[in-house]
């Protein structure tokens, strides 16, 4: 099984079906994490017709000022949810720091949830990646991805010490400091992703397809000085240890 921790399905509009087509033929399992609510109902549309996809709910650090003031609203659906994410602070692309006491309090409030109800969190970290440690300590998260870091590698190892996972994706192909990060990422805390759609027409300007994740994974093997194929195997392990018991994991094997 391959795995892409990390992807925007509900952002492929016309483009999906081709997308999905891919993600069947080439067996990607395919967490599809949601910015918003519109975005999670649509996720949850697109999942009813590829069993290979999980879609999550949560609130993009740049959608959170929209939500920080009807907090209650989001509880039957972070409950429905299998797993959150995306969630999380950016402190980086997002400049106007009158925004981040909402993308702090929409962040808590998730966390909390995800704490009390035992949950996987698909985290955000861009330019806050301290502030992120310091809040999955607070409460207690025992089981995070970190998606895309590319901060500090001093606050990486301390992440990894903590326990995070760290997904690899598209820019490990055209960026020499993420493949430098990604010589810091532990083999067993390892996972990889797309971003898609929308990652790689950040990169280079073209829709990111599912298969993309195919020359990630040849990249990341490069780094690691090992084959494709061991690569695949580590991230599908690392990806069913951190996934534990949870009941969705079950399903989708099947
Ligand atoms: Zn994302």
């Amino acid at each position: 099984m391959l795995v892409d921790a990390h992807a925007h399905l509900d952002k492929y509009g016309k483009g999906l079906a081709p997308a999905l087509g891919e993600i069947e033929q080439h067996g990607i399992f395919t967490w599809a994490v949601s910015m918003d609510l519109p975005s999670y109902e649509r996720n949850l549309e697109i999942a009813e017709s590829c069993g290979l996809v999980l879609p999550t709910f949560g609130v993009h650090p740049r959608k959170a000022p929209d939500y920080a003031s009807r907090l209650a609203e989001l509880s039957p659906w972070i409950e429905r949810s299998p797993a959150i994410g995306e969630i999380g602070l950016d402190f980086h692309w997002i400049g106007d720091s009158s925004q981040y006491p909402a993308q702090r309090k929409v962040f808590e409030y998730f966390l909390a949830a995800a704490r009390d109800q035992k949950k996987i969190v698909n985290l955000h970290t861009k330019g806050a990646e301290k502030e992120v440690l310091d809040l999955l300590e607070r409460y207690g998260i025992a089981r995070a991805i970190v998606h895309w870091y590319s901060g500090p590698l001093d606050i990486l190892r301390a992440l990894a010490d903590y326990g995070a996972y760290f997904t690899l994706g598209v820019e490990m192909l055209t960026s020499e400091e993420i493949r430098h990060i990604a010589r810091a990422v532990p083999l067993g805390q390892l996972l990889t992703e797309t971003d898609n759609p929308g990652g790689l027409k950040w990169l280079n300007g073209t829709l990111g397809m599912p298969k993309i994740i195919l020359e990630v994974i040849e990249q990341i093997a490069a780094i690691k000085q090992e084959t494709a194929e061991a690569i695949v195997r580590a991230v599908e392990e690392n990806f069913c240890r951190l996934a534990g018991n949870d009941p969705w994991l079950a399903e989708v094997r099947v």
